[in-house]
């Protein structure tokens, strides 16, 4: 696949997912822009970046006008900027909720958004969006994550339909465990509140896949490649399911 043509943004692109989706597209001669919080992390990975928060629509708005202004109309957004946060659903506040739905739901509506004219003004453009399992399935104790990511699946839905006779489409990758930063700190924050061992929950967690396998982050990626590019023409509001067959 060759994207030489096209400028890709990825939010949350200095670490896991994000960074190998870059580094993906940029390998297959796209121009990418990376965006996040924290430069320390953009830097690292050697691309262009621009530092932003996909929770503050001005802050992203900025950081699109900036980077559009350096490299040319966006062609192909990632939505992939992303937390998660564990607690029993009988003890979450409306502050853990609201947190959620912030940065995972209203921060793909913030990505997309400030890339939809310059994909009409080319009639052509792809949304696309990492959102998880947890949008197609339940997990016990991160109940707010979960809402947030089947928010993310019905935003998908619509939007595709909103769109499809633009040249537009809009899709989200919904994968299993995957090994990254945010996979470490998940197995961390249970062996902190759990006393079991660090392997036992990784056994645990990976046990989940039927595959009995961590996804990796070049999985993700390769599969976004594939959604933005012209063969994935037809393909919108799908939810592409990446487990070894867990959903
Ligand atoms: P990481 O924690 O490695 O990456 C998340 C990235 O999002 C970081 O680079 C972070 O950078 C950025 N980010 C977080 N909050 C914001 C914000 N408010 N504004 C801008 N950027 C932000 O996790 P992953 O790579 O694993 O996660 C990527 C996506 O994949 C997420 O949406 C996650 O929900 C999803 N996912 C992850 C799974 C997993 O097991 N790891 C499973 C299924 C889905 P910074 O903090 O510097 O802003």
């Amino acid at each position: 696949m060759n994207f030489s043509s096209r400028h890709i943004v990825v939010t949350g692109g200095g670490s896991g997912v994000g960074a190998a989706a870059a580094s993906a597209f940029a390998e297959a001669g796209a121009r990418v822009t990376i965006m996040g919080r924290t430069e320390a992390s953009l830097v690292t990975q050697g691309l262009p970046f621009q530092v932003c928060d996909v929770t503050d629509p001005a802050s992203v708005s900025t950081a699109f006008g900036r980077a559009r202004a350096e490299q040319g109309s966006i062609d192909v957004v990632i939505a992939n900027a992303g937390a998660v946060e564990s607690m029993p659903f009988s003890r979450m506040k409306p502050d853990d909720l609201n947190k959620m739905l912030n940065i995972n739901l209203g921060g793909v509506v913030n990505t997309w958004q400030s890339a939809l004219d310059d994909m009409k003004a080319r009639g052509w453009g792809r949304l696309i969006t990492i959102a998880s399992t947890a949008g197609l399935k339940g997990y016990a104790y991160v109940s707010a994550y979960c809402a947030a990511k089947h928010g993310v699946i019905g935003l998908t839905r619509s939007v595709a339909l909103e769109l499809a006779r633009t040249g537009i489409t809009a899709n989200a990758i919904c994968p299993g465990y995957i090994d990254t930063p945010m996979l470490q700190r998940s197995i961390n924050n249970i062996v902190e509140k759990t006393g079991k061992k660090p392997r036992d929950v990784a056994n645990t967690l990976r046990s989940l896949n039927p595959q009995d396998r961590f996804i990796q982050a070049e999985e993700v990626a390769r599969s976004a490649l594939w959604l933005a590019s012209d063969e994935a023409a037809s393909i919108n509001g799908h939810a592409l399911s990446l487990s070894g067959g867990e959903v």
